[in-house]
């Protein structure tokens, strides 16, 4: 027999289904999870869509994920080290399972200047959405956890993973033993944390997706307060600082006293187009303890050296080219461009009346259709004008009325989306 016969052989017997289960149960916690991540759901209503109208032409403003070519400087610093692994003298196996130390420091100095976060508080990883999960198995099952509503979803889905999430709520929309925090337009989308119930862990993020809310140092300094009065701990989410335009804080430690309470985890993907590329990065202060005293900075280094191995190094060499002066200037006319775009989305639903939030300090537009259910709204945007969004209510009950509309996208598909929107609400 030739292999590729033996193969097909075994590809055949393969198919044939016999029923057969495993005596494995499925792990409870993944049995409480909703239907899909939010993401991959929206893939499917979109590809339905496609299938239905073959010939529309689609605009993806959903998912959020990056469109734009990352600079030349970036890519080539990425070729260079991929082919120098090829040479005797270049090859590279595993690196520090924490990250390059030239990079390290490079974050360090970029992000955190005058802050007095050190290199060896930074964890390069690859991407935030891992982080978030490494964080989750590093805190176990045993720690109640607090949300903002609406939040990213990885926060949640992550947390009833691990099993510190009781059952869904249908009448409610929420999981039992998770403490929603309200962010809507009342309280000008920060929490009233004179209301909220003490929580270990408190995941908060900045410029906020998806209401691409920035919150103030003022607000920041009570959600720091906060966490100290409670003896809890922040993860601050920072994936979007770069897109911040006004004062509003890029880091959470830009407030004094935070080191002792928070977490910051952020992300090459959407400063510099890394979405594909992966890579990102987490602080945790060497001043923060668990209530033994122990310092909590041990513990991640040990999940990381178990539980990751390290960045891989292209996309590392990449990311110190990101933070070079060049790289970082080439970057800037990136976001400054998706920028653009927001503004675009804003004066658009704005011309239509509208209440829209976000887009000054986020890649993302928050818009209010009262009355309206947010999966009715997306629906209708979908069918009328092939245009992906994203129900609100896919981040929390509290994202129910709105839809999320992204800026990632080419000029030209941006113009076109808002010449349809006009024409739908006009
Ligand atoms: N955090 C927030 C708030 C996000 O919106 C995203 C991605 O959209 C992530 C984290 C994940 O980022 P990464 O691509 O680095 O995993």
């Amino acid at each position: 027999l030739q292999p590729n016969t033996t193969w097909s052989t075994s590809s055949n017997l393969s198919n044939e289904k016999s029923g057969h289960c495993t005596s494995v149960p499925r792990n409870a916690n993944m049995e409480k999870l909703r239907s899909g991540y939010l993401f991959p759901e929206i893939s499917r209503h979109e590809l339905e869509h496609t299938q239905k109208s073959p010939h529309a032409r689609l605009i993806r403003l959903g998912i959020g994920d990056t469109t734009q070519p990352i600079p030349d400087i970036i890519t080539s610093a990425m070729a260079e080290h991929a082919h120098a692994l090829s040479t005797v003298q270049g090859y590279r196996g595993y690196g520090a399972e924490q990250g390059n130390m030239a990079l390290r420091r490079a974050i360090a100095e970029t992000f955190y200047r005058d802050l007095g976060v050190k290199g060896n508080e930074i964890f390069v990883s690859d991407g935030a959405q891992c982080d978030i999960s490494r964080l989750q198995m590093l805190l176990g099952s045993n720690v109640s956890v607090a949300v903002q509503d609406p939040s990213f979803p990885a926060y949640i889905d992550s947390s009833v993973i691990v099993g510190q999430a009781g059952k869904f709520q249908e009448e409610t929309g929420k999981y039992e033993n998770i403490v929603y925090m309200k962010c809507g337009h009342d309280n000008n989308f920060f929490p009233d944390l004179s209301t909220t119930s003490r929580t270990d862990i408190i995941f908060f993020c900045s410029p906020n997706n998806p209401t691409g809310y920035a919150a103030s140092r003022q607000q920041l300094k009570q959600l720091v307060e906060f966490a100290k009065a409670n003896g809890s701990i922040i993860i601050f989410d920072s994936a979007y600082s770069t897109y911040i335009s006004d004062e509003s804080p890029r880091s959470i430690f830009e407030i004094p006293g935070a080191k002792e309470v928070a977490i910051e985890i952020s992300s090459f993907s959407k400063f510099a187009g890394f979405t594909g590329v992966r890579l990102g990065w987490t602080v945790v202060p060497e001043d923060l303890t668990y209530s033994n005293g122990f310092p909590v900075m041990k513990d991640y280094d040990r999940i990381v050296c178990t539980c990751f191995n390290g960045a891989s190094s292209v996309a590392q060499a990449g990311g110190l080219a990101c933070l070079s002066k060049e790289g970082y200037r080439a970057l800037t006319r990136v976001v400054d461009y998706y920028r653009g775009n927001a503004e675009i989305i804003v004066d658009t639903f704005a011309s239509l009346g509208l209440k829209v939030d976000g887009g000054r300090n986020a890649p993302y537009v928050w818009v209010r259709f009262p009355g309206y259910s947010s999966w009715e709204i997306f629906s209708e945007i979908l069918e009328k004008t092939h245009i992906v969004t994203v129900p609100g209510r896919g981040f929390g009950p509290g994202g129910e009325e709105y839809i999320r509309v992204s800026a990632f996208g080419h000029r030209g598909c941006i113009l076109e989306a808002s010449r349809r929107l006009k024409n739908l609400y006009k």
